[in-house]
């Protein structure tokens, strides 16, 4: 947990009783989320709540009414629970549910020896091989969210603007629907690197280059067809839509908390559809451990560190950005 800005601690709790609805789940990896690294910045967090929600484990009870998924599967699950009831739930907009519970966030979260999860929101894996790449199913689903929200045809170009972990996860998924021209901006050497091993047909340093006219040279004057910001940077998110073509679409991913400025005449006389993007779907959280479970996408070269959980508040404290995932193990 969480206990000041600054400070890691980790705490002894009583394993947890399901209760109907719910699965004990002993985990087996969380990844450390950018989220997580910006609450111990600034301790913003309840008291003693557990934090972590990119989890892996092994169901080992389950609550009364339950009998799936049996004990001993392997799982990973969604950490925004939906109520199913509100109008947002009702329209398959489990992401924006109104009365929504987001595990170590306003719930109790899964860096933890063992986690309580309703059942409803588990997803099964095939075997063990793939439990250190389902604690990525999370970050993943966020990315495929980013993608259904925009039309995208294998013969169109895309531009991801930063290659952390959702970056790199839109990328996987792109190369997966067999987007050809997909390409990289990102500061960070070794994060450059993990996108060009991951397929980017161009990985850019913005520092370097003069990232519009990049652009321009490798889609022969257009502009890119969809742009993916992943950065949640203001400059970056003030200039994705200049580097898309004219009707482009502009996706924000990232979250930024500071004000953005936007060429609004630059947007409007091209036509820029700026749409953002927010956490996922049960749905889409299903289809992304599935992808990852039947080894249709590889996330292995984003896992950047594993650590013995007794190791874990050193990879909070000294982030490099060299890291891309930092997964705990218990
Ligand atoms: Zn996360
Ligand atoms: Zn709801």
């Amino acid at each position: 947990m969480i206990s000041a800005p600054g400070r890691v601690d980790i705490v002894e709790k009583p394993v947890p009783v399901p209760g109907p609805g719910e699965a004990l789940v002993k985990i087996s990896y969380c990844g450390i989320c950018g989220s997580d690294l910006h609450a111990f910045e600034t301790g913003f967090l309840p008291p003693r709540l557990t934090i972590g929600h990119e989890f892996s484990g092994v169901v080992c009870a389950l609550g009364e009414g339950c009998h799936r998924p049996a004990p001993g599967r392997y799982v990973t699950g969604n950490n925004i629970i939906g109520c199913g009831r509100c109008r947002m739930c009702r329209r398959g907009r489990d992401n924006l549910c109104l009365e929504m519970r987001r595990l170590g966030i306003t719930a109790e979260g899964t860096m933890a020896e063992y986690a309580l999860l309703p059942v409803k929101e588990l997803v099964e894996l095939p075997g063990k091989a793939s439990l250190e790449q389902a604690a990525l199913a999370e970050p993943l689903s966020v990315g495929l969210h980013g993608v259904n929200r925009v039309q995208i045809d294998p013969g169109d170009s895309a531009l991801i603007l930063g290659a952390g972990t959702i970056g790199l996860a839109v990328l996987a998924l792109l190369k997966y629907k067999g987007v050809e021209n997909v390409f990289v901006a990102e500061p960070a050497p070794a994060r450059r690197a993990v996108a060009g091993k991951m397929g980017a047909a161009r990985v850019i340093d913005p520092a370097a280059a003069g990232l519009d006219s990049e652009i321009g040279a490798l889609t022969g004057g257009v502009g890119a067809s969809v742009v993916f910001e992943c950065a949640g940077l203001p400059e970056t998110i003030g200039e994705a839509g200049s580097l898309g073509g004219a009707g482009a679409s502009v996706v924000i991913l990232g979250i930024c908390e500071q004000a953005v400025e936007l060429n609004f005449l630059n947007l409007v006389t091209r036509e820029i559809s700026l749409c953002t993007a927010f956490g996922k779907t049960a749905a889409e959280f299903k289809e992304a451990a599935g992808l990852i479970s039947r080894g249709l996408v590889d996330l292995a070269p984003l896992i950047t560190g594993i650590v013995p959980v007794a190791e874990a508040a050193g990879a909070f404290s000294r982030p490099s950005r060299k890291d891309i995932k930092t997964l705990v193990a218990f």
